[in-house]
């Protein structure tokens, strides 16, 4: 088969499995899983052919998918593939571009400039800001945090880049008590030591408490959150954050998913937000462009382009270069899909999107308590807390209702005890389909 023929194989394939999300089951059952026996193979020593190749990763592949991009997804908070950024992503596939800079790729950094200054407009945060596209939000509160460590270190006099950790001042970080734990595992890889951290106790919604903050200096950083995973709240970013920056505190916002709802009617809840230092957000949740999909934004740009830098001899760029802005030195324009979204949805389109959803979360909390379920959030957002009168129907019911393959979320503690979550962030779901997950849930209550 040449290259053109396997293409299009592979793009059939591909159709045929987009055909089949409505009315795939949503987990994989005993014998899918069991089918991925298929790939135990030795690594050949002669190569094997590409058609057959692709043949078995859908045959035992497709069928032991998650459809997080179908409807009836509500795990986690990941969102579909919209039409429109899955379109971009699959002509990005054949452009095969490296998005390094401009002399890498002319078309994605002059895309992923244009995508972020959409992003700053749509998210209403100051214009001026780096926008620094990435794999993910961990990837992205890396970069954001590591720019925030070595600017509060040089105003300290202290050369983060030559000097390093060793005998510098040291640098207090500030949590949520319900930080992500994504949060902890990029202060932990910085090195600023879990042991170290100072959590802020919350409220009993998930807030911060602005009366119980720790006390912040020159020398701190406070990390706050739009949308708590479980509940999907947001901490009084205008009480928190000017206190704290007169204070001389660098200040990040990890908005993963709720950082859109500034883009909707939704935003009074982010209110303030755009005080701070830095953000990260996720496209690849609530935006629903395809994985991997992040933005490190930072209101100082030089910060962020200092911090990661990656200019050498024979690749020097523009501080806006994107290689000079996250992690990665290679990569997709990973801007592009979040280009296509944003042309195709409009201002207007995403806020419908984040307001349907949260409308439709809404909904499967009322319905949820008729069933005769606890609501345990204020269901703000997106995301629906809720458990049953029991720790073990609570367990039994997400466990059957996992099984079922017609619908699937995950399961979370709460306040030590077993709840479930709901997470309403698929462009696909129809008011339909959430009254089918309703349906669902009344009848496992039963
Ligand atoms: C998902 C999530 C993250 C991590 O995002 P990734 O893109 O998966 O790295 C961080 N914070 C919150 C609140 C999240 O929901």
């Amino acid at each position: 088969m040449d290259e053109l023929d396997l293409l299009r194989a592979a793009d059939a394939r591909g159709l045929n499995y987009t055909a089949s999300l409505a009315t795939r089951r949503v987990f994989p059952d005993a014998e899918a899983l069991a089918g991925l026996a298929a790939f135990d193979e030795p690594l050949p020593v002669e190569g094997l052919c590409a058609a057959q190749t692709l043949q078995l990763l859908d045959e035992r592949g497709s069928a032991a998918t998650v459809v997080s991009n179908g409807p009836h997804y509500f795990g986690f908070v990941i969102g579909a593939s919209l039409p429109a950024a899955a379109a971009a992503e699959r002509l990005l596939l054949a452009w095969d571009q490296c998005a390094s800079s401009f002399d890498n790729s002319p078309v994605a950094a002059t895309l992923e400039r244009t995508a972020a200054r959409w992003v700053l407009e749509a998210l209403d945060l100051p214009r001026d800001s780096a926008v620094g596209f990435g794999t993910s939000a961990t990837a992205c509160t890396l970069s954001c945090l590591a720019a925030a460590r070595r600017t509060l270190l040089a105003r300290q006099g202290w050369d983060f880049d030559r000097d390093g950790l060793i005998g510098a001042p040291e640098i207090k970080v500030v949590v949520s008590a319900l930080v992500h734990i994504t949060v902890k595992k990029a202060l932990r890889v910085l090195g600023f030591g879990t042991a170290k951290i100072i959590y802020a106790a919350v409220d009993a919604h998930g807030q911060i408490d602005p009366t119980q903050l720790p006390p912040l200096d020159d020398c701190s950083i406070l990390c706050l959150q739009a949308g708590e995973v479980n509940t999907g709240e947001f901490d009084p970013f205008a009480q928190l954050i000017a206190p704290a920056r007169a204070a001389g505190a660098w200040v990040h916002v990890d908005g993963a998913f709720g950082l859109w709802a500034r883009a909707s009617a939704l935003a009074p809840l982010t209110a303030g937000i755009e005080q701070a230092d830095s953000w990260t957000t996720d496209a690849h949740k609530w935006l629903n462009t395809p994985y991997d999909c992040a933005m490190a934004i930072c209101r100082d740009a030089d910060a962020l382009a200092s911090a990661m830098n990656s200019d050498a001899a024979y690749s020097s760029a523009s501080a806006d270069a994107q290689k000079n802005l996250t992690l990665e030195f290679s990569r997709r324009p990973r801007g592009i899909p979040v280009w296509a979204a944003l042309r195709n949805l409009g201002k207007h389109g995403v806020a419908q999107q984040i307001e349907r959803h949260c409308r439709q979360a809404q909904r499967v909390a009322a319905g949820l308590r008729a069933a005769g379920y606890e609501v345990l959030n204020r269901v703000v957002l997106n995301q629906v807390l809720f458990r049953a009168a029991s720790d073990e129907q609570t367990v039994a019911v997400r466990e059957a209702l996992q099984a079922s393959g017609q619908a699937w979320f995950g399961g979370t503690l709460w306040q030590g005890r077993p709840a479930m979550r709901i997470s309403v962030s698929s462009w696909r779901t129809g008011d339909e389909d959430i009254e089918a997950l309703l349906d669902l849930m009344g009848e496992l209550r039963k």
